[in-house]
Formats: C-alpha cells, sequence, structure tokens
C-alpha cells in the first residue's frame, strides 16, 4: 500500500486575510475538525523563542490551516482509527521536508505535517486515556506505543474507515472546540482536576508539536 500524502498548499490571499484574522478575533463556533484558529494557536505557543521568523512562521500555520479543505483523508486528521496511515503520512513528510532545498515548500510541507500531529489529541481518546496523568505526555508517533483502546472518532466524510463497530462519531469525541460536547467535559479528580478536555487536548497538542519544531529548526539551522 503506498502512502498518501496530500499536496501542501500555497497560501493564497483569502488564507492570508484569514490568518490575520486569528491573531485578533475569538474564536468562532464553526463546527469543523480541530477549529483552525485552534491550530493557528497551538502553532504559535509552540514556537514562541522567534528561532522560526515570523514570515515563515506565517506560512507553517497557512499550510497547516489548508490541510483543513482536504476532509476526505482519515490519515490527515488521525480520523477513523486510522493511526497506521496517521504516522505514514507525518514520516514520509518528514522524508520530504530533509530533502526539500526550497524554503517556502519546506515550510508547506511542515505545517501540514503538523496539521496531522495536532489532530491526534483532538480526534482520538488519548487525552480521556491519560486523564489523570499530570503533565499528559505526548505520543512518540508510533504505533506500537499506542495504549490499548485507543480509538479516534468516525466520520463519514474521510476513509480509510479502520474503527471497529463501537467506536464513537467524531461528534461524539472530538475535542474540536471549547464547546464541543466531549472538549466541554471537566476532568473530576487528579492531577488535572478542573481542566477541560479541551484544554488538555490543546496544551498536549502544544507539546507535541514542540517536539516537531525541534526537529524542524535542526534541519534549517543545522543546530
Ligand atoms: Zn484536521
Amino acid at each position: 500500500m503506498s502512502t498518501r500524502v496530500s499536496t501542501p498548499f500555497t497560501p493564497r490571499p483569502s488564507l492570508r486575510s484569514l490568518l490575520a484574522k486569528t491573531q485578533s478575533v475569538a474564536p468562532s463556533e464553526t463546527p469543523v475538525q480541530f477549529q483552525i484558529n485552534y491550530h493557528a494557536a497551538i502553532t504559535r505557543d509552540s514556537c514562541a523563542d522567534g528561532s522560526i521568523g515570523a514570515s515563515d512562521l506565517s506560512i507553517i500555520i497557512l499550510a497547516n490551516m489548508a490541510t483543513d479543505l482536504d476532509q476526505f483523508d482519515s490519515a490527515v486528521h488521525f480520523d477513523n482509527c486510522a493511526f497506521k496511515p496517521g504516522v505514514e503520512r507525518v514520516s514520509e513528510l518528514w522524508r520530504l521536508i530533509e530533502a526539500e532545498t526550497d524554503k517556502q515548500n519546506l515550510y508547506n510541507l511542515f505545517g501540514t505535517m503538523i496539521h496531522t500531529v495536532q489532530d491526534f489529541y483532538a480526534h482520538s481518546n488519548w487525552i480521556e486515556l491519560h486523564q489523570n496523568v499530570s503533565p499528559l505526555p505526548a505520543w512518540d508517533l508510533k504505533v506500537e506505543s499506542l495504549p490499548a483502546g485507543i480509538v479516534s472518532g468516525r466520520f463519514l466524510l474521510d476513509s480509510p474507515k479502520l474503527c471497529g463497530p463501537n467506536a464513537p462519531t467524531h461528534d461524539q469525541l472530538n475535542k474540536d472546540s471549547p464547546s464541543s460536547p466531549e472538549g466541554s467535559k471537566i476532568v473530576q479528580d487528579g492531577p488535572n482536576q478542573g481542566q477541560t478536555l479541551f484544554r488538555l487536548a490543546f496544551a498536549t497538542a502544544v507539546e507535541a508539536t514542540v517536539v516537531q519544531f525541534s526537529r524542524l529548526k535542526k534541519v534549517v539551522h543545522g543546530a
């Protein structure tokens, strides 16, 4: 089976205006996947040290957000229990990133890659399975280290569909926004008591994205 990698998008003017909006406007209530303004916020929080310049970071964020225009491939968003295809997408994109000599292409590839990394926390039950652990660990993106009982939401539009029949739907499981049914749930006890599942998904997605930025900085700066 060949690895599918979506073609990275070239930033478009309409997306640039969208980017400007994410810097000033509160999150909308549009029920799409990890709402794209959160992808922007997670990405900014993951690279706050200024080591990637503002214009390069904008390319990364636009490519990340544009990735939600593809709602037909489970691997892109870790939907439908597509853990192995998702890992393969991330690996293949890293292979391309490390071979890329054009900086804009490289940042486009990186932006779409981290979209997938971030969606894992909003679309799977990783957060629920680790809600009594603090700090909540980021996944190392190895299929063999996934815990027993891991699922992600079933999403009608995209495929492959690899969940068993009893897996929850995307609508039931997603933590794409603070107001989604699952994202708004509050941890009742333990070290994360009082936190919403959305907040934990966001924070863990930041941790996971920091790891990816560390690798990017080695590629870009050779450090
Ligand atoms: Zn997505």
